[in-house]
């Protein structure tokens, strides 16, 4: 058993999401990816999409899928949510046992030494980075060298510990955003098959993004 985490804010979740949580779930072999929108800051949300808005949208778009899940442990308490601090609420809700992998992109991955409490994260967890175009591998200083003590390319050996690894991957990037999808439906375009239909069914019903 281990299971994988996938952030983001969903607003809305698009197939560019589903693809790559997809590959995740064959990739790194686990029992279940976790999606889990972040909360907004109060000031900063857009005030007719709420955090329940965006999870039932994350909901609809899963349906019974045997291994993707939405979870709203980021939506129960106030941004900004750290996460270092999911991290630790995820472990009480999995034990100290099993392998839990965070999933970020290469981009994250150069600012992870800005993140609240950087250095704990690697208790919780192994770091799955995905590439992302125009983003590299930090080459020189601290976050570079902490990453290549860590460094693992061999997801056998890195399971056999619960956490502290980094593991790099390449995922497929559809040329979709929630951004292009908000702006198609502002302009009163259509987004079929950019996200699945009952995402376009919930977003037209509760007049979001217009
Ligand atoms: P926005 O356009 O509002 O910034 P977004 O489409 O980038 O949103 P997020 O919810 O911010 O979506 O993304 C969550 C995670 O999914 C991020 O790590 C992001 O890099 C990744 N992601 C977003 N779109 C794609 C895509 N088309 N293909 C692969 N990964 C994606």
């Amino acid at each position: 058993m281990s299971v994988a985490l996938f952030g983001g804010t969903f607003n809305p979740v698009h197939f560019g999401h589903l693809r790559i949580a997809t590959e995740l779930a064959e990739q790194l072999q686990v029992e279940s990816i976790r999606m889990m929108p972040c909360a907004f800051p109060p000031h900063r949300e857009e005030p007719e999409v709420s955090g329940q808005q965006r999870l039932e949208m994350l909901q609809l778009a899963i349906g019974q899928h045997a291994v993707l899940q939405a979870d709203d442990i980021e939506l129960q308490r106030p941004a900004p949510s750290y996460t270092v601090d999911t991290l630790r609420l995820m472990r009480e809700q999995v034990g100290t046992q099993i392998p839990l992998f965070l999933c970020i992109g290469m981009d994250a991955l150069n600012g992870l030494d800005g993140w609240h409490e950087w250095q704990r994260i690697e208790d919780y967890c192994h770091i799955v980075v995905s590439s992302r175009p125009g983003f590299s591998e930090p080459q020189s200083g601290l976050l570079a060298e902490w990453i290549n003590q860590r460094r693992c390319n061999n997801l056998a050996a890195l399971k056999q510990s619960a956490h502290g690894g980094i593991y790099f991957c390449e995922l497929t990037m559809l040329a979709i955003s929630s951004t292009s999808i908000r702006k198609k439906v502002s302009d009163g375009e259509n987004i079929g098959f950019l996200t699945p239909d009952a995402v376009v069914d919930y977003i037209r019903q509760q007049h979001l993004y217009e």
